[in-house]
């Protein structure tokens, strides 16, 4: 066997618990576990401590009302809220909604059921750079759009997008406005209102704190049918008994985060660009995805060419490294991935892709370990691979 490290690059995909926010949650898995919407003592300290949570995340993702925060089982449930919840009560018999075209799959799906339901659906192409072009969102602008959907940043190339401006078009024109910002919060400045933002999607497990909590930022007035019906919790737009402990960990993961943003952000792109540079410098034939230069700290996204990604991550895995190749979500299908097809990427070069994300526990052994053991698995798998030699002769030449 070779030496092995384990080593997790994949902090896009998810991460681990932080143990600050194990504790967080500990008093209502075990003393705290009344129901929040019973009105004797054990259940209003359960209400109690939800509210709290509410009032916590709110306040760090800069909501002007705690109210306007709306917890939920993750950022999938909150991005098919914002999508089916609001077109169809601001405009019931139909109209137009944009997204971009490299949003997560919980925004896309969602869209295509709306166009099973009758809206219209503009998907907007990113520039080959990787963002969303305002003057595109302009163009695309009708006055039955309803709603514009684009994320904050993409959790594959990792590139930021300009919400604002884009927010500033949309409302000129009436339309209300989501960004899927599961991958920022934490990762660069948040603030919903300086983004101008009607809607907002956070995940838990992509800061820290459990799968399965994450929330719906909607700014008061914002029309939104409710995905889950039933007891009428969460002011009747989100029904079910909430997850107090899920909403702690969520609050204090957010906090966190946030708290470390000035000294982490730098520490986690310092590492991201030893990985770029390392592989780029060492490998021919390697290229950064997308090249726009707004981005998130803790994403390089690379194309190794004449390589399978698939063949990459397994033999990292051999050596105890943790990457991603497409996305989480696709992995396992054949199909490139959605995101670098729509950059204008090839399909051969985008079955060539890795992500490598960095993260609150990934030291600079950790990135030394990798850039070890990658150049000669890529040769070899080069040596290997018709397609390259076809391309570019042996790797050496
Ligand atoms: C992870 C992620 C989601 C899904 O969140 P879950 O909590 O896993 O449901 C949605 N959008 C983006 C951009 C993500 O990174």
């Amino acid at each position: 066997m070779e030496h092995q490290r384990d080593t997790y690059l994949d902090y896009a995909a998810t991460t681990p618990v932080d143990p600050r926010v194990v504790d967080a949650m500990l008093p209502y898995l075990s003393d705290v576990w009344g129901n929040p919407n019973s009105l004797y003592r054990r259940g209003r300290e359960a209400y109690t401590a939800l509210e709290e949570a509410r009032e916590r995340f709110a306040r760090v993702i800069g909501a002007e009302q705690p109210g306007e925060v709306i917890f939920t089982a993750g950022g999938t449930e909150a991005d098919n809220m914002a999508l089916l919840g609001i077109p169809t009560r601001a405009r019931p018999d139909g109209g137009h909604i944009i997204v971009s075209a490299f949003e997560h799959h919980a925004v896309l799906e969602p869209a295509h059921e709306l166009e099973k339901r009758g809206y219209e659906v503009t998907y907007v192409k990113p520039r080959p750079e990787g963002y969303i072009d305002p003057d595109d969102v302009r163009a695309a602008m009708r006055d039955d759009t309803v709603l514009v959907s684009v994320m904050h940043a993409n959790n594959e190339i990792g590139t930021l997008q300009p919400i604002a401006e884009i927010a500033a078009i949309a409302h000129e024109r009436g339309a209300y406005v989501h960004t899927d910002a599961a991958q920022t919060l934490g990762k660069v400045p948040f603030d919903v209102t300086a983004l101008g933002v009607d809607a907002a999607t956070f995940s838990g497990h992509k800061i820290y704190a459990p799968k399965g909590i994450g929330a719906l930022y909607l700014k008061r007035r914002t029309p939104m049918a409710p995905l889950i019906r039933g007891g009428g919790q969460e002011s009747k737009r989100r029904s079910g008994t909430q997850n107090v402990a899920g909403a702690a960990a969520l609050a204090t993961a957010a906090e966190m985060v946030v708290a470390d943003l000035d000294t982490e952000a730098p520490r986690l792109a310092a590492l991201r660009d030893c990985l770029v540079e390392g592989v780029t410098s060492t490998l021919e034939n390697t290229v950064v995805s997308a090249t726009h230069p707004e981005r998130l700290p803790n994403i390089a996204h690379l194309i190794i060419k004449g390589v399978e990604g698939e063949a990459m991550l397994l033999q990292l895995d051999a050596r105890g490294i943790a990457v991603s190749t497409g996305s989480a979500c696709s992995s396992g299908s054949l199909e490139p991935s959605h995101v670098l097809l729509s950059i204008g990427c090839p399909p051969e070069l985008a079955h060539g892709s890795i992500r490598l994300s960095v993260g609150r526990y990934t030291t600079a052994e950790d990135v030394e370990y990798f850039l070890d053991a990658f150049s000669p698995i890529v040769n070899r798998l080069r040596d290997m691979s018709p397609v390259y030699a076809k391309m570019f002769g042996s790797h050496a030449g």
